[in-house]
This record gives structure tokens, C-alpha cells and sequence, in this order.
């Protein structure tokens, strides 16, 4: 099931952007996808599209954790 959490409709639309997250000392542009409901302009992310990007944010970081010196 995919509608729109406050009107029900069912008329949305994909999108994704890359949003800067911050990450310890740098902001990484990270892939993520939301759907916005055509009825009512609300955005929200879906289980789907926020399990996909909890993963894109997770491969931005290890590429990021690769490029940095590690902790100690
Ligand atoms: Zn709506």
C-alpha cells in the first residue's frame, strides 16, 4: 500500500535529491528518495525508500571513513 499518510490519496509521485548530511567533520552528499503526494503537496518517505536510504547514507559513509585517518 502507498498513499499519502494525511489525505489517503494515492496519486504520488517519486522523487530523490541528494541532501548534505554532516558526518563527523564533513558533509556528505547522500542519495535519497521521498514521495510527494500530488493531492496535498505533504513529502514523506516511505519504509521502501527509507530503508534505501539508510543504506545510501551508509555507503557515503564508509566511502567517507576510507578517505579519513581512522579514530584513536
Ligand atoms: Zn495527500
Amino acid at each position: 500500500m502507498n498513499a499519502c499518510v494525511k489525505c489517503q490519496s494515492e496519486h504520488l509521485i517519486k522523487l530523490n535529491e541528494m541532501e548534505d548530511i554532516s558526518f563527523k567533520n564533513v558533509t556528505l552528499p547522500v542519495y535519497s528518495e521521498f514521495s510527494r503526494c500530488e493531492s496535498c503537496g505533504d513529502e514523506f518517505i516511505n519504509k521502501e525508500q527509507g530503508c534505501r536510504n539508510d543504506l545510501a547514507f551508509l555507503e557515503a559513509k564508509q566511502k567517507a571513513d576510507e578517505m579519513m585517518p581512522p579514530d584513536l
